[in-house]
């Protein structure tokens, strides 16, 4: 009996520095199922027409990463709620003989989160973000499904933390001047870094947590390095901190079980094979 593949993969430009495809083999490899993730170089000119054409091939799905998501959310004959909440689109499958556009950033932001703080927490406490970008979009979606009561946004560029406030307009979320930022965190109960500080070969983020609550917890989305300069004056200082592998690895999973018909195995830990993967270069 021939067994048919199952093939999904990622799409970017450029994409040979993506762990997706380290993440999701080693998941096939795990669950023994019979396929292949791989990555795909898709120019931006000519996304729209690659992601339609997904429907005439046998590739179950694809994700999709930088700079292309606004162009899968366009490609999409359907968008679900995550992805119209966003206005972009990371995971890209066939139902029905249509093209869904999908975002699983809130749900992979979500996930670990809840793992370690609970909604009864999340709901009774309040939140700073910092950044203003693509990830901090994800991240205030996340923390408003949550019910997170007190949402302060923060960044570098002051206008662009009001602009994303004005365009959420929800009145829990409010904007923190740069220069107020450590006000902020002496009121948050949780210190989100969505912004490009602190990744390897750039600078550190530019915010004391001297004043934090003794029982914040640092989340930094940021996963090159493992521990980031936050997160280590966050330990120095004994709060908690979570790392941004965990949103990685949370967000891929719902993906895998889109394109794969099902979850991969709970006991497959793809942590230190991600760890190797960054360290070594090898993808
Ligand atoms: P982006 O759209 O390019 O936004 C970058 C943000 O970082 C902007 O708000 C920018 O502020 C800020 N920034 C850059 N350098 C800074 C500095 N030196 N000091 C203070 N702020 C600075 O990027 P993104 O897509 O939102 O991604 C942001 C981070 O999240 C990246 O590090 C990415 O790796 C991480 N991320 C992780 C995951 C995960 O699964 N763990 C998923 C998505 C993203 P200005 O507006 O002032 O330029």
């Amino acid at each position: 009996m021939n067994i048919i593949p199952k093939l999904a993969g990622v799409c970017g430009w450029p994409i040979h520095h993506s762990l997706s495809p380290v993440l999701h083999n080693y998941w096939l490899k795990q669950a023994g199922i019979a396929g292949a993730y791989i990555p795909f170089a898709v120019s931006p000119e000519d996304a729209i027409d690659a992601f339609r054409a997904l429907k005439r091939t046998s590739i179950m799905g694809v994700n999709v990463t930088l700079p292309l998501k606004g162009q899968a959310f366009q490609a999409g004959d359907i968008a679900t709620d995550d992805a119209q909440k966003l206005g972009v689109a990371n995971c890209l499958y066939k139902s029905k003989g249509q093209l869904v556009a999908h975002n699983t950033d809130m749900e992979g932001f979500a996930a670990p989160l809840l793992e370690r703080m609970g909604a009864n927490q999340l709901q009774n406490g309040s939140a700073l973000v910092i950044g203003a970008g693509g990830a901090s979009r994800a991240v205030l979606g996340a923390l408003l499904s949550l019910g997170v009561p007190e949402i302060c946004l923060t960044n570098r560029t002051d206008a662009k933390a009001e602009d994303l406030v004005s365009q959420v307009d929800v009145p829990s979320l409010y904007a923190v001047p740069w220069a107020q930022r450590e006000i902020a965190v002496a009121r948050a109960d949780l210190i989100i870094n969505a912004s490009a500080a602190g990744m390897a070969g750039k600078r550190a983020l530019d915010i004391s947590l001297a004043d934090a609550r003794s029982n914040a917890l640092i989340y930094d989305l940021i996963y090159t390095p493992r521990v980031t300069p936050l997160m280590k004056e966050a330990e120095s200082r004994g709060l908690q901190t979570l790392g941004g592998l965990e949103m990685l690895i949370a967000q891929a999973r719902p993906s895998f079980r889109l394109f794969y018909g099902q979850l991969p195995p709970a006991e497959a830990d793809p942590t230190e094979i991600l760890f190797d993967a960054l360290r070594t270069g090898i993808r």
